[in-house]
């Protein structure tokens, strides 16, 4: 899947669920090469959470480490070779698939795990059955990315880690991050608008480390005395957000993207495709013969799973985009905003309180990292009041700001004459 070359991590709720329903695949991570790293080390004084830990990791190595997990499987038969183009139906439910060479492979349960794409969409359009109504909200965004390794073999990030697990930010007309990963690799990704021409010269390596160079925290990350690229700038522009309707047909389940695409940017594609499909295998087991029941299930578990994370991200995507449409002069992309699942105002509070309450920073680094919603955590009517607690104090002066658009884009097009 073209994703793979990109940066990815796995948050905390990833870790979570690969803790408790497949030791094995983390602990296959860590000896290719992962780290674990805990949140905790940013909080601002004792935190006694031990689900705030992520991984360092390429999504190249989480992959490989997964297929051979999978393949030491008894019961387990892998074919790269084979697409599924169609389904078997048996009336009106669901009873295999049909591969590329025309075979046909009976099932008791088919499980859509194509990615955003969704295929069975296609496949039960094709055999003349509605797919299911899917809600969408767009995330307008383009990411630039590059893989670095550090020259000294074992040695720490070239900078800090000034958002928890990551450097950089999501400043207000485009995004800078570095991700550390795997065997002193790491990632850097630039974020813009998909329709913002005048940054696509981002793509040009020379470009690129420019304007890293200027963007906060990224400049050591980019020094070639510390750190040599892997290899080119590699440019995707990001699916939208969306939920999938459940299967309108008995024997076919949705797992992962093929159920639900949040906006890459916040990071949570894997750690939902993970804890979606192990409560599918618990909802599997507890309905073993695939019947109405099952779907019905399934479908309550995207309610409670995935729709919450559906709507936070159109929420989140539409602030961003909004932001850097004003920032480049376009008009709104979209003049009806999404509801926001927390007050924005109340999210601003908590985000100002996290900077000194330890309390408050596991709330919403619980949040940041999908182990519970926003509007899970604001229900518990002691976090907003803890929130309201902490003095107001008055914000630090910025240690460093990011250049402004008439800036980046100075960068941009100097460094691209020069280049040629
Ligand atoms: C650029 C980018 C960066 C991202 N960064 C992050 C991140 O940092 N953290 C995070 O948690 N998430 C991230 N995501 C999201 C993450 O990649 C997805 O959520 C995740 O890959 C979903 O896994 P999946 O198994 O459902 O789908 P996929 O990983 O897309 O896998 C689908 C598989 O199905 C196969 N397939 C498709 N059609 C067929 C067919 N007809 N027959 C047989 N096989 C088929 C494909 O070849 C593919 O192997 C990012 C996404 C993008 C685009």
């Amino acid at each position: 899947m073209p994703q793979a070359a990109h940066d990815h991590v796995l948050n905390a709720l990833g870790v979570w669920t690969l803790r408790r329903y497949a030791p094995g695949l983390l602990t296959g991570l860590l000896e290719a090469g992962a780290r674990l790293w805990d949140l905790r080390t940013a909080a601002p004084g004792d935190v006694d959470d031990e689900d705030l830990i992520t991984v360092f990791c390429r999504r190249s190595v989480l992959d490989l480490v997964l297929h051979r997990c999978a393949s030491a499987l008894p019961t387990v038969t892998i074919s790269h070779e084979t697409a599924v183009t169609e389904l078997l139906l048996d009336s009106d439910r669901v009873a295999g698939v049909v591969t590329d060479s025309g075979e046909p492979l009976a099932a008791d349960l088919v499980v859509d795990a194509s990615g955003r794409r969704c295929a069975s969409r296609t496949w039960l359009a094709a055999a003349g059955f509605p797919a299911g109504k899917d809600l969408t909200g767009a995330s307008h965004l383009r990411a630039f990315g590059r893989f670095y390794r550090l020259r000294q073999p074992g040695g720490s990030p070239p900078g800090p880690l000034n958002r928890g697990n990551a450097a950089g930010g999501v400043w207000g007309h485009y995004s800078a991050v570095a991700h550390p990963a795997d065997n002193d690799v790491f990632a850097i990704t630039l974020g813009t608008l998909p329709g913002d021409h005048a940054t696509t010269a981002l793509r040009d390596p020379g470009v690129f480390t420019a304007v890293c160079g200027i963007s906060p925290y990224l400049f050591p990350w980019v020094d070639e005395s510390a750190v040599e690229p892997m290899g080119p700038v590699r440019v995707i522009g990001m699916p939208p957000n969306l939920l999938r309707g459940a299967s309108p047909l008995v024997g076919l389940l949705r797992v992962g993207d093929a159920a639900c695409v949040t906006d890459p940017m916040f990071g949570r594609g894997l750690s939902l495709a993970f804890t979606h499909a192990f409560r599918l295998a618990d909802l599997i087991d507890r309905h073993p013969s695939a019947a109405v029941e099952l779907g019905r299930a399934a479908a309550d578990l995207s309610d409670e799973l995935l729709r919450p994370w559906y709507e936070q991200s159109i929420h989140d995507s539409w602030v961003r985009v909004e932001r850097w449409r004003a920032a480049a002069s376009l008009p709104p992309a979209s003049r009806c905003p999404p509801v926001p699942p927390v007050a924005p105002d109340l999210w601003a509070a908590a985000s100002k309180a996290a900077a000194t309450d330890p309390v408050v920073w596991q709330g919403v680094t619980r949040a940041q990292t999908s182990l519970t919603t926003p509007a899970r955590l604001f229900a518990d009517v002691d976090f907003p009041s803890r929130v309201r607690q902490v003095p107001a104090e008055p914000a630090p002066a910025p240690e460093t700001s990011p250049p402004t658009r008439t800036e980046l884009l100075q960068t941009i097009t100097a460094t691209a004459r020069k280049e040629g």
